[in-house]
C-alpha cells in the first residue's frame, strides 16, 4: 500500500496543479476579453477639436442622435477644450477655422457591434454652409 501511494500522491498533486494553471489561464483570458469590450468606449485617443491627447476616461463630450442607416453626432469637445474657454481653442477639422463658443461641430456616426466610426462633416458654421 505505501508504495501505491508514492507513486498517487505525486500524480494527484499534478493534476491539482493543471487544473488550477487552466483556471488561471481562463482567468487570465476572460480579463484581456473584457477589456477590449470596454475599447469602444473609448472615443479617440486625442481631440478631434483641439488636438490634446485624452487620457483613459477622459472622453469627447458628443451627443448621438440614432437614425437609419446613419446616426448623426455632435461634438462638443474634450475636457480640455469644453467648456469653450481662451486657452485651448477648437478648430473645425473640416474648415481650420477657430469655433465660436457655441459652435459645435457636426458628424455622421456609423455605428458597428466592434466601433463606432465617426466621420466629421463640419462645424455649424461650415456645414449649414454648404446646405
Ligand atoms: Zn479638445
Ligand atoms: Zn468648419
Amino acid at each position: 500500500m505505501y508504495n501505491v501511494f508514492t507513486f498517487i500522491v505525486p500524480i494527484i498533486t499534478g493534476i491539482i496543479v493543471i487544473i488550477l494553471l487552466l483556471l488561471l489561464l481562463r482567468k487570465g483570458s476572460g480579463e484581456s476579453s473584457g477589456r477590449t469590450s470596454m475599447q469602444p468606449q473609448v472615443f479617440h485617443t486625442s481631440c478631434p477639436l483641439c488636438g490634446s491627447g485624452l487620457e483613459k476616461g477622459q472622453r469627447v463630450k458628443s451627443v448621438l442622435f440614432k437614425g437609419v442607416p446613419d446616426s448623426m453626432m455632435e461634438i462638443y469637445g474634450c475636457p480640455h477644450c469644453y467648456p469653450p474657454n481662451k486657452n485651448i481653442k477648437r478648430i473645425c477639422p473640416v474648415c481650420k477655422e477657430e469655433l465660436d463658443p457655441e459652435s459645435i461641430v457636426i458628424a455622421r456616426a456609423f455605428l458597428k457591434p466592434d466601433k463606432t466610426h465617426v466621420h466629421v462633416l463640419g462645424c455649424s458654421t461650415c456645414y449649414r454652409r454648404k446646405y
